[in-house]
């Protein structure tokens, strides 16, 4: 039995004692200490980055850059170089897509993708179709909720995988190992795009064992606070990319002709950055090292095992994830035939009971799933397995509420 029992460590349950939060997949709860690391940026800290020569100035620029390295050897980067500092996965994969994609790849060159992805990993290349005339090949999900990768065909003209490693939809998660080495023998020059945003959070990642090119993931899902996200790519590809944004911060010279670009990882850093949500990003990252993220993982397992055993004592609730536990998160999306999700996370609200309802901006996989919605429990490091059983009783409820 797992023995992590964290949610001493999150202000929110003192505030709310009775809530069980079922939304990390959202974004997730903070504990004090990323709440004190925010504070005391402000209270101790604060001044900007990187131009001032006095003492808080240095004391502000070693704690953005000191984060970085943090961040780098959190992913098992090569250098801290590689690590950009963006708004959330939204802004990394819309970085790798402009400064990258849009500038090497042409008219008739593939892109692939998946049903699973979320529309932060579609809509940008959406763009880049429209604009470039680049084509899309969507891997389809297989009847039991995982990735259909063997069915990619060789073509010369895939210039680039772009997968979730985790679906924000049904849990799944993905064998990157797997599909990385499938896709290097049918496609060895295309580059590897990973959206981490649902994994980071809880799996360790090692950049450079899964020998891909870019990864892109946001601190807001993994304990830290919003506004701030990663991009991480090789540096032989960032020094040959365009910035997303120009301006200040981000140059060398500047003249009335023309301006130079500062080195990487500058170059793509224009404007004041979130810097106490990067302060905060750092407390995020060494409270998840100090649980560990073989821990985390096991205590998921645990939840994830209790919860499908108990789902499946439900028969009129359709799950729409991975029956079983391997290869899979603790995001149960499920279903009550004739009830809208919407009505299920209303009932389950009334009793503190904290689950999204609707696409999870993921309508492609909606289609793929044949509904238009769903609801969606998703659990962290701070839940139990009381937490699973007051949701199966609130499920109990909504059958009960509605007369069904
Ligand atoms: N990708 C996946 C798989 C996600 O689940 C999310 C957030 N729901 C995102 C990308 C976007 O993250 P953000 O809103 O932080 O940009």
């Amino acid at each position: 039995m797992s023995n992590l029992n964290l949610k001493s460590d999150f202000p929110i349950f003192t505030t709310y004692p009775d809530l069980v939060y079922l939304d990390s997949g959202a974004t997730s709860q903070k504990p004090l200490s990323v709440i004190n690391a925010v504070a005391n940026f402000y209270t101790r800290q604060n001044a900007n980055i990187h131009r001032g020569v006095y003492q808080l100035a240095e004391i502000a620029t070693e704690i953005y850059e000191s984060t970085r390295v943090q961040v780098s050897k959190f992913i098992g980067a090569n250098s801290d170089k590689e690590i950009i500092f963006t708004g959330n996965t939204n802004q990394a994969i819309n970085l790798a897509a402009y400064g990258w994609a849009r500038k090497f790849l042409k008219e008739g060159d593939c892109i692939v993708l998946s049903e699973m992805e979320h529309n932060a990993n579609i809509v940008p290349w959406l763009r880049l179709k429209e604009e470039k005339g680049i084509k899309l090949i969507f891997l389809p999900i297989t009847k039991d909720f995982r990735l259909d990768y063997m069915s990619l065909q060789a073509n010369p003209k895939i210039k680039l995988i772009a997968l979730t490693h985790v679906s924000n939809v049904m849990g799944t998660i993905n064998p990157l190992k797997k599909i990385i080495t499938f896709i290097k023998k049918i496609s060895p020059e295309a580059k590897i795009l990973i959206d981490a945003a649902q994994s980071a959070p809880h799996l360790p990642i090692n950049v450079q064992e899964l020998d891909i090119d870019f990864l892109a993931f946001s601190s807001h899902k993994m304990l830290g606070p919003t506004g701030v996200g990663i991009l991480w790519a090789k540096e032989e590809l960032l020094e040959e990319m365009d910035p997303l944004l120009v301006g200040s911060n981000m140059i060398t010279t500047v003249t009335k002709e023309k301006a130079t670009w500062a080195q990487v990882p500058d170059k793509f850093e224009a404007g004041t950055a979130n810097l106490e949500g990067v302060a905060g990003f750092s407390a995020a990252i060494s409270y998840l090292q100090k649980i560990g993220m073989k821990n985390i993982i096991a205590h998921e397992q645990e939840l994830i095992k209790y919860g499908l055993q108990k789902f499946r004592e439900l028969p009129y609730l359709q799950i729409y994830g991975p029956a079983t536990e391997q290869d899979r998160l603790a995001i149960f999306s499920f279903g009550i035939k004739g009830v809208h999700p919407h009505d299920i996370s209303q009932i389950l609200d009334r009793q503190q009971i904290a689950v999204r309802a609707g696409h999870h901006c993921a309508q492609i996989t909606m289609q793929a799933l044949g509904v238009s919605a769903t609801a969606r429990a998703s659990f962290y490091i701070y839940n139990t397995r009381e937490d699973v059983d007051r949701l199966i009783k609130g499920i109990e409820t909504i059958r009960e509420v509605l007369k069904i």
